[in-house]
Formats: C-alpha cells, sequence, structure tokens
C-alpha cells in the first residue's frame, strides 16, 4: 500500500509518501515561521497563500525523490480539518485534483486523527485500545483510541490549549514566534521553582484542563520586573507539566484498560514533558510511547498514514466534493456533552 499524504491545516506545507510498512519513503515539509514571525502568530491569509504557491512543488519533490508516479498510489490522503479553513481548502482541492487526473481514491483526513495516529506510524508495537495525551497549538486532549475512528474523549480544555500557552508565553518573554521550542530552551537554564505560579484545576475530580490563568500569571511575572526570564520559562514550563500530570492521571483513573500511555502533538516535542509522562505512565505500570520529534509537529506522513490506516480498517474513499472543515472534533458525542468550546 502506497500513500500520498498532503498537510495544509495550520503553517506547514508538506507532502509525503508512506508506505503500509510504515516506511517513509518521501517527505518534503516547508515551514512558513519567516512570513508569519513579524506578526507574532500565524496570519490566515498569508497562511493559504503560502500553502498555495507551495503545494504542487513540494508533491513533485516528493513523488520524483521517491521515483513514484501518480499511477502507483493507492490513495491520496489530504488534511480536511480542522485548521485554518483557508489553507485546509488549498491541500483538499489539489488533492481532489490529483485524485481525479490519477483516478485514485480521496481520503479526506481529519488532521488530529493523524496526531492521534502518529504513534502507530513511529512504533509498530503499539496496538489499541491506547490512552493518548493530545497536545498541540489547538488541542489539549485525553483520549482513549480503541481503533481508526474509535476515540473517545475523556478530557479537554476549557479555555486555551497547551501550545497555545507555551506560545502566548513565549510572546510575553519577548521570544517571538513560534514560541513552544524558544519557552523549552530558555527553560533549560532557568529555575522552576523560582517563580510561584498557579496550577489551575489540579486537585479537581473532573480531568479537565485550564491554562489561560497560568499565562496570565506569566503575563504578570513578566511585567512585575521581578524575575529573570530564564526562571519565569522554567517556571512556567514546570506549571504546565504539573498540570499535564494531575489531569492526565485522573482521566487515567476513570479510562477503560488500555496498552499504553502516549502522547502526540506538537507540545509532545517537549523533553520535559515527555519525561514527565514516562514517569506517570511507569506509576501506571504502562508503556509509555512519543513519536520522534518530526512526528509529533505538523507534517504529511502522519496524514499519509492515517489514510493506510483507514483503507486497512476499510473505510470507503470520500466523495469528489467532500468538504473543508474548520471544526471536526474527534469525539462529536463528548464535544454535545459539555457543548461547544469545550
Ligand atoms: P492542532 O494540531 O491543534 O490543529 P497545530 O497543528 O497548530 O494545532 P501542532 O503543529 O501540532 O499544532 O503543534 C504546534 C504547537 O506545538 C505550537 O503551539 C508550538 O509552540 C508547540 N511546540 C512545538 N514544539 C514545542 C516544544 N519543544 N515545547 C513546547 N511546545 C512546543
Ligand atoms: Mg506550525
Ligand atoms: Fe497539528
Amino acid at each position: 500500500v502506497l500513500v500520498l499524504g498532503i498537510e495544509s491545516s495550520c503553517d506547514e506545507t508538506a507532502a509525503a509518501l508512506v508506505d503500509g510498512d510504515r516506511r517513509i519513503l518521501a517527505q518534503a515539509i516547508a515551514s512558513q515561521e519567516a512570513e508569519h514571525a513579524p506578526y507574532g502568530g500565524v496570519v490566515p491569509e498569508i497562511a493559504a497563500r503560502a500553502h498555495a504557491e507551495r503545494l504542487v512543488p513540494l508533491v513533485e519533490k516528493v513523488l520524483n525523490e521517491a521515483k513514484v508516479g501518480l499511477d502507483e498510489l493507492d490513495a491520496i490522503a489530504a488534511t480536511a480539518g480542522p485548521g485554518l479553513i483557508g489553507g485546509v481548502m488549498v491541500g483538499l482541492v489539489t488533492a481532489k485534483a490529483l485524485a481525479m487526473a490519477g483516478d485514485k481514491p480521496l481520503l479526506a483526513i481529519n488532521h488530529l486523527e493523524g496526531h492521534a495516529l502518529s504513534p502507530r506510524l513511529a512504533d509498530a508495537s503499539l496496538q489499541y485500545p491506547y490512552a493518548l495525551l493530545l497536545v498541540s497549538g489547538g488541542h489539549c486532549q485525553v483520549l482513549r483510541v480503541a481503533g481508526v475512528g474509535q476515540y473517545q474523549r475523556l478530557a479537554t480544555t476549557i479555555d486555551d490549549a497547551l501550545g497555545e500557552a507555551f506560545d502566548k508565553s513565549a510572546k510575553v518573554l519577548g521570544l517571538g514566534y513560534p514560541g513552544g521550542p524558544a519557552v523549552e530552551r530558555l527553560a533549560a537554564t532557568g529555575n522552576p521553582r523560582a517563580v510561584p505560579l498557579p496550577r489551575p484545576l489540579v486537585g479537581s475530580g473532573e480531568p479537565h484542563f485550564s491554562f489561560a490563568g497560568l499565562k496570565s500569571a506569566v503575563l504578570r511575572a513578566v511585567d512585575s520586573g521581578q524575575h529573570r526570564p530564564e526562571d519565569i520559562a522554567a517556571s512556567f514550563q514546570q506549571a504546565a507539566i504539573d498540570c499535564v500530570l494531575d489531569r492526565t492521571r485522573i482521566a487515567l483513573a476513570t479510562m477503560e484498560p488500555v496498552t499504553a500511555l502516549v502522547v502526540a502533538g506538537g507540545v509532545a516535542a517537549n523533553k520535559a514533558v515527555r519525561a514527565a509522562l514516562e514517569g506517570l505512565a511507569a506509576d501506571h505500570g504502562l508503556p509509555f510511547i512519543a513519536p520522534p520529534m518530526a512526528l509529533c509537529t505538523d507534517n504529511a506522513a502522519m496524514i499519509a498514514w492515517a489514510g493506510i490506516e483507514k483503507l486497512a480498517a476499510g473505510h470507503a474513499a470520500d466523495p469528489l466534493d467532500v468538504s473543508a472543515r474548520p471544526r471536526w472534533p474527534l469525539d462529536p458525542a463528548a464535544e454535545l456533552v459539555r457543548g461547544a468550546g469545550y
């Protein structure tokens, strides 16, 4: 099985070729950091235009590199949401054109499903059902992943995502965009106990997350002029990790049995977060699985892999008029219970 994956939901334009044996035959990724940096965050119109300019050359590049023709593909998988709608449309329309031209099945992939299944691309030993902490720029959730399309959400954030908290803290610390990696670097040289910061919801019996209060406290710490930036970064990262551990522990306690504790999404690239979760998994007697860094942040290999998983599970191709979706929850039932925004 050979699938072309396309990703364009935020600020990385990416294409990748992945086969059923988990081999990434070729991949190419163009980040838009330089375009968005002057604005301190992703500007949707700039993102959509950059995707439109770069995607087709990237697709040609991976096909050429792997010496694969359109006719050799089993399917074309593209992110169809959730994300910035202009960018998602660029990727989905490109995939539709390729599917039509090559008479190949189109697979409309949920970007979050790409993150959720990425650990199985990285590690063939990972079996369903597993507990997943999905921590990215737009999401912070604990899910029980029982199979392709079988996602039970046990926890979510009631305000900011974890990646968003890193990005906003980076901004007030003057570290620029994108903020997560910069905060991690600065935190490595600071004292995580130097600045007293809140741990929102820690101790609560419900497993949900909240980071807005922590973000505001970071802003006050910066404004006070009383602390070294590296101490604020380290203290913020520690507070965030304390929240994640406590909340994930509660979610695990309410979850049916699982084979492993797994982390995915951009923040899973953070070494301190990974180390803390490894300890939590050990406490529960569970193996801990985290994809390599490059599969944590947005990439097209995870989208191709989600397509391969869907094919293997017997999912039919999506119609060529399938829509791009700005919102697309993995567990719509949980969404109904908690209401929009949760
Ligand atoms: P979503 O997947 O929810 O739609 P997204 O695609 O924008 O959002 P990802 O690309 O998965 O998110 O992750 C990007 C986020 O990960 C950013 O918020 C970024 O700051 C954060 N991030 C990346 N590397 C690190 C790191 N080393 N430490 C902390 N955060 C990080
Ligand atoms: Mg990005
Ligand atoms: Fe993402």
